[in-house]
């Protein structure tokens, strides 16, 4: 959450970081700022609300410094307001700080700085940060080209919790220090010029060129060297890392929105993450994994680790992975997963799935899981994520960037992924039989049978205009399907704001059933030959009760008795939840543009995660 810009070179700095805050917006909104330094020093200009409103900040279109720092935060402590806003400052106008995460011991440290004569103007945790430099800055007696770099090591040692921090200073105009630990920070490197970024997308205009950084390791940017340190200050190597993806990948291309965008993309993502994983010869290929078949059968069971949408890709996972390989699998939300002592040793695979890498919540469950010796596999669809290289292994989708809130082909994407690593399990296996040819032919249909269900839109979209006003909507669904249910769910809630539950559709009769009353909206999925009759049974019994029905399905069943149906393309059972949920992606966003919601940004949330 909350995304950060910098920049150093020839040109002005403003202009490139509001920009850039725009491309990041996604991960906040609460408020936004920048830093820049000038000829008369640093200056700081800031607002409550959207980048947008910088624009009309006196002055900010007369800044000349060509070296910025900015910040849209997601706020964790103190509201949103102009005070708490960041860019923060000492108390004597040296350092400029913006932050991403929290920082826990932030109380402690404000009584020491209290103590020490400082003042507090701000609610925020990041306050203590500019003080604290402050602080070290003057206590070093020392004043060679490090004094910088050494008051921020300091500062940044007394920090508990997770921070991305790009700080400025007054007395060192040409240079820039950054450092992370367990919130996401990329450099850019360009031509004269360096960039920081919260993520690759935002400069992905600018540079292909990246240094990623480790935990406690420290950046010292000029605008034509990149100095890279470890914790105690010894100067260390990094490689660049090349990134491929396509720059039109993270703008709108004509789209109202991205979230819309990338429902379209889906074909084409499905199609990059088979591509790379089944060869010419339909041969399921995982050469970065080397399992073993000796390995694979030592495990008791393998655990699933993820929230939110990537968690209800793992819920699909567990399907794939006890029916093919018949290894018992558990799926776990990974802000609980830590709290209930997991019984995870040696003999346990944990495979974490975050579409960002940076999901704090993921990234604490995989080094528990390794304290426990378990081995670890990240599902990620950023290369060089912290996920990816905290994990003993690691396998991508090729989704390319995400940049709405509200995930869809990152979903599908992870949900085919770990449907052919599954296969990739049962071939080692050598548990190979004739149902694993049948879905890999089934799998390479798939992203023509996406184009085919996406034509469905306008039949979605007119049932959206029927129930937009709803306050509440139901899904359900059994077996696979209510995995479905669950994703369908949580997308109408987070960009339509309506209050919407799922439910196993045999569990309807179990309390919830009471809540259905004349044109509540059910939406059911049924994919599952075997237990289609059972769940339009229990459809029929919220019929009897009044309720308007929505059914999404690929078997021929009585239209008659429902009041829409949205017939999709038959597939495989554990391939369906790929096609069936893309009725309820379009079914939340028309209901969203319906209302006049801001469908990329939705109230009160941000893409990933970076805090706990
Ligand atoms: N904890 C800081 C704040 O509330 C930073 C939040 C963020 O990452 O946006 O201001």
């Amino acid at each position: 959450m909350c995304g950060i810009i910098g920049y150093i070179g020839n040109k002005p700095a403003s202009p490139i970081l509001i920009n850039g805050l725009m491309r990041l917006e996604y991960r906040g909104y609460d408020s936004a700022g920048i830093s820049t330094i000038e000829k008369n020093g640093l200056s700081i200009m800031k607002d409550k609300g959207r980048v947008k409103n910088l624009y009309d900040i006196d002055g900010i279109d007369k800044l000349t410094g060509t070296i910025g720092i900015a910040h849209t935060r997601w706020a964790t402590h103190g509201k949103p307001s102009k005070e708490n806003s960041h860019p923060h400052i000492d108390n004597h106008n040296m350092f400029s700080v913006v932050h991403n995460g929290i920082i826990e011991n932030y109380n402690e440290l404000k009584t020491f700085l209290l103590d020490n004569g400082y003042t507090f103007y701000s609610q925020t945790d990041t306050e203590v940060v500019p003080n604290l430099v402050h602080y070290y800055y003057t206590k070093d007696t020392k004043s060679d080209k490090l004094k910088f770099l050494r008051a921020v090591k300091n500062a940044c040692n007394m920090l508990n919790g997770s921070f991305a921090i790009e700080i400025l200073c007054k007395d060192y105009p040409n240079n820039m220090i950054v450092v992370r630990k367990d919130s996401p920070l990329v450099i850019g490197k360009g031509e004269d010029e360096n960039y920081i970024s919260s993520d690759i997308p935002a400069i992905l205009s600018f540079t292909r060129n990246f240094y990623l950084l480790n935990d406690l390791e420290f950046a010292n940017l000029s605008k034509n060297s990149i100095d890279f340190y470890d914790n105690n200050l010894n100067l260390i190597n990094k490689e660049t890392t090349v990134i491929e993806w396509n720059t039109s990948s993270a703008e709108k291309d004509g789209y109202d929105d991205f979230m819309l965008k990338e429902i379209y993309e889906q074909p084409n993502a499905i199609r990059e993450t088979i591509g790379a994983k089944l060869d010419d010869n339909s041969r399921c290929d995982f050469s970065e994994l080397n399992f073993t078949k000796d390995f694979l059968s030592s495990l008791n069971n393998i655990y699933i680790i993820a929230c939110g949408t990537a968690m209800h890709a793992g819920l699909t996972g567990k399907y794939a992975i006890e029916n093919l390989c018949k290894i018992h699998t558990e799926v776990d939300v990974a802000s609980e997963f830590r709290y209930r002592s997991p019984l995870i040793d040696k003999k346990t695979l944990c495979i974490f799935i975050s579409q960002s890498g940076e999901t704090a919540d993921t990234i604490a469950a995989l080094k528990l899981c390794k304290e426990k010796g378990a081995k670890t596999l990240a599902i990620s669809n950023v290369i060089g994520s912290s996920l990816t290289r905290e994990a003993d292994y690691s396998v991508y989708t090729h989704a390319g960037p995400e940049i709405a809130v509200a995930s869809t082909k990152a979903y599908t994407s992870q949900v085919i992924l770990i449907t052919l690593l599954a296969i990739y399990f049962a071939e080692v296996l050598e548990q190979n039989n004739s149902e694993i040819n049948l879905l890999k032919k089934d799998i390479i249909e798939l992203p023509k049978k996406i184009e085919e269900t996406l034509k469905l839109s306008e039949t979605i979209k007119n049932f959206s205009r029927k129930v937009y006003q709803e306050k509440d909507i139901f899904f359900i669904g059994r077996g696979i399907d209510e995995t479905v249910a669950k994703e369908g769910s949580l997308k109408l809630k987070e960009i339509s704001y309506i209050h919407s539950e799922s439910y196993p559709a045999g569990e309807l009769k179990h309390g919830a059933i009471a809540l259905i009353e004349k044109d509540v909206t059910v939406v059911s999925i049924l994919t599952d030959e075997n237990l289609v009759k059972k769940t339009i049974s229990n459809i029929q019994e919220v019929i009897t009760r009044g309720a308007k029905t929505l059914i999404i399905t690929n078997k021929d069943i009585n239209e008659d008795m429902f009041d829409v149906v949205i017939k999709i393309p038959d597939t495989n059972t554990l391939l369906s939840p790929i096609l069936s949920i893309i009725p309820l992606q379009l079914f939340a966003y028309h209901i969203s543009k319906e209302k006049g919601l801001d469908v990329d940004k939705p109230r009160n949330l941000a893409k990933s995660v970076t805090v706990e």
